[in-house]
C-alpha cells in the first residue's frame, strides 16, 4: 500500500483546471436494444488519468458525504499510480458491496457532491464507476480472500438476502459465527436483484458475491418467508441464537382510483421482475416475461419509475410517459437516470394526476383520464403542495400502465414478533443506534425496514453497524450476558 500523500504537496491549481472525465456509455440509439450495462468500463490509462483530478483535499468532503465513509482520496491515489487492486482493498475496509455501490449509489448526492470540482462548474471525479472499476479488477485478478476467523460454535440467522443481510452474513461469517440466511424469493440480492435492472447493474454481480459467502461458509434457505410459519420465536427455538431482520421495504404502495384492476395496468416491482431478472430467478407466479403495448404511461417520480419507462423502452414500446403530479424540480430520483431515460426517448408530462384508468369490452386499459395540477403551498414532506386545476381534465390513450409510486414495509414482522416495537406502517424500531439491536433482546435490524425505502449504501452501513452489535452480543463483549 501507499502512503497518503502530503496534501500540500499536491498541485491543485493545475489539477482543477484539467479537462473533465468523459464516462464511456453505451450509445442511445444502441443500448435501448439490449439490457447490458449502460456504462462501459474504464481502460486502465483513463482510470489513472481520471483519478489523477482528484485535489486531495484535506477537508475530506467526499469521505464524510459517502454513507460507508470510503476512504476515497486514498483509493484515487492509488488508483492514479497504478495500484488498482490495493484501491480495491481500500474500498473493502469500509464497504461489502463496492462493486455494486460504485454502479448504483447516486453520486451526485454522495461522493461526486462533495467534490470540490463541482464548485468550480466542473464535473466531479467519478468516484463511483472508478469504485466498480477497482473493484472489478480485483475481483478478476485476483479474486477475494477466503478468510476465516476459527469457528466460534455461536449461530446467527438473516432475514433477508438484501444488502444489508448479505453485509451481516459476511462480517459475521468472517468472525467465525455461523451464519444461515432466510430468503423469501428463490435467489439473493433484494432489491438489488429484484428492484434494479440489468442496465444499471449486471445481476451476475449479486451471484459472484453469493458464491464467495458460501464460500466463507455462509448458508442460503431461498423461498422461505420468516414471520409467520417459521417465526422469529421459531428460529431461536432452533438454536439461533441472534436474528439479523432486513427484510427491506417491497410492497407496492396502493393507488385507489377506478379501473386500476384493468389488464395492462402493472405494479412496478412485478413488472422489473418479469422484465429484468432470469427465469431461474424468478418466483414461480411471475415467470411469464413482461409484455408491454406501443404506448406505455409510468406513473411516479422516483428511481423505480425511471426504472420502469427505460425497460419500456428496451421491451419495444415506442412511445413511453412518465405522468408525475410535481414537476421536475421536485422529482426525487437520481437526476443521471432522469437524463439517460430522456436521453432514450422518454416523456415526461409533469403536473398531472391520474384520475381513471378506461377499459374496453374486453377488460384491457386503453386510456387514462388525468387532471393537469399546479403548486402551492409547501406539505409536510417540504414539497410544495400539488392542486388539481379545476376544468383541466382530459384523457390519454395508453395500453400498458406501470404504477411506479413508492414502497412500504410489510408490518408482518412486527405483528408476529413479540416484544418487536414497531412505528410508522411497520418500521423496525432501533434501540440503539450504535448497533441496530431493537426491542426484542437478540434481534437486531437494519436497511429498508428500518428507514423505508432507501439507498443499497445506506443499507450497507445498517449492516456493518448491526454485524458489530450482534459479534459484541454473541461474545458478551457487550456487556451484558448472552
Ligand atoms: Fe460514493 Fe457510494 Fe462509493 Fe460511497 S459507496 S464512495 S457514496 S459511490
Amino acid at each position: 500500500m501507499l502512503e497518503r500523500p502530503d496534501s500540500k504537496a499536491i498541485d491543485r491549481k493545475s489539477r482543477i483546471a484539467m479537462p473533465s472525465t468523459v464516462i464511456e456509455k453505451q450509445d442511445p440509439d444502441v443500448r435501448i436494444h439490449n439490457f447490458d450495462e449502460v456504462y462501459l468500463p474504464f481502460d486502465e490509462e483513463s482510470a489513472k488519468a481520471a483519478a489523477g483530478r482528484c485535489m486531495q483535499c484535506p477537508a475530506q468532503a467526499c469521505i464524510k458525504a459517502c454513507p460507508v465513509h470510503n476512504d476515497i482520496p486514498l483509493a484515487l491515489w492509488h488508483i492514479e499510480n497504478g495500484e488498482f487492486a490495493d484501491a480495491a482493498r481500500i474500498f473493502r475496509m469500509t464497504s461489502t458491496l463496492p462493486e455494486i455501490c460504485g454502479r448504483v449509489c447516486p453520486q451526485v448526492l454522495l461522493c461526486e457532491g462533495a467534490c470540490p470540482h463541482v464548485k468550480k462548474g466542473n464535473t466531479p471525479v467519478p468516484v463511483g464507476r472508478l469504485e466498480a472499476f477497482v473493484s472489478d479488477y480485483l475481483r478478476r485478478s485476483e479474486g477475494l480472500p477466503v478468510e476465516r476467523q476459527p469457528a466460534t460454535g455461536h449461530r446467527v440467522a438473516v432475514v433477508g438476502a438484501g444488502p444489508a443481510g448479505l453485509t451481516v452474513a459476511e462480517l459475521l461469517s468472517k468472525k467465525g459465527h455461523s451464519v444461515t440466511v432466510f430468503e423469501a424469493q428463490p435467489a439473493s440480492g433484494g432489491v438489488m436483484r429484484y428492484g434494479i435492472p440489468t442496465f444499471k447493474m449486471d445481476h451476475g454481480l449479486i451471484d459472484e458475491k453469493t458464491e464467495y459467502l458460501e464460500q466463507l461458509g455462509v448458508g442460503f434457505v431461498y423461498e422461505t418467508m420468516i414471520g409467520e410459519d417459521p417465526s422469529v420465536d421459531d428460529l431461536f427455538d432452533q438454536g439461533f441464537e441472534a436474528v439479523f431482520l432486513g427484510v427491506g421495504a417491497g410492497v407496492g404502495a396502493d393507488f385507489e382510483v377506478p379501473g386500476v384492476d384493468l389488464d395492462g395496468v402493472y405494479d412496478a416491482t412485478p413488472f422489473l421482475i418479469q422484465s429484468n431478472v432470469k427465469e431461474r430467478d424468478r418466483p414461480s407466479h411471475l415467470n411469464e416475461p413482461a409484455k408491454v403495448g406501443s404506448r406505455v404511461v409510468v406513473i411516479g417520480g422516483g428511481d423505480t419509475a425511471m426504472d420502469c419507462v427505460r425497460t419500456s423502452v428496451r421491451l419495444g414500446a415506442e412511445d413511453v410517459t412518465c405522468v408525475y403530479r410535481r414537476t421536475e424540480a421536485e422529482m426525487p430520483g437520481n437526476v443521471r437516470d432522469r437524463q439517460m431515460a430522456k436521453e432514450e426517448g422518454v416523456a415526461f408530462r409533469w403536473l398531472t394526476q391520474p384520475l381513471r384508468f378506461v377499459g374496453n369490452d374486453e377488460g384491457r386499459v386503453v386510456a387514462m383520464e388525468c387532471i393537469e395540477m399546479q403548486l402551492g403551498e409547501p406539505d409536510e414532506s417540504g414539497r410544495r403542495r400539488p392542486i388539481p386545476i379545476e376544468g383541466s381534465e382530459f384523457t390519454m390513450p395508453v395500453e400498458t400502465v406501470i404504477l411506479a409510486l413508492g414502497y412500504w414495509p410489510d408490518p408482518l414482522m412486527g405483528k408476529t414478533t413479540p416484544e418487536l416495537e414497531t412505528h410508522s406502517w411497520g418500521l423496525i424500531t432501533i434501540q440503539d443506534e450504535e448497533t441496530g439491536a431493537t426491542s426484542r433482546r437478540g434481534v437486531f435490524a437494519g436497511g429498508d425496514i428500518v428507514l423505508g425505502p432507501a439507498l443499497v449504501v445506506r443499507a450497507v452501513a445498517h449492516g456493518r453497524r448491526a454485524a458489530e452489535g450482534i459479534h459484541r452480543f454473541l461474545t458478551g463483549s457487550d456487556g451484558q450476558a448472552n
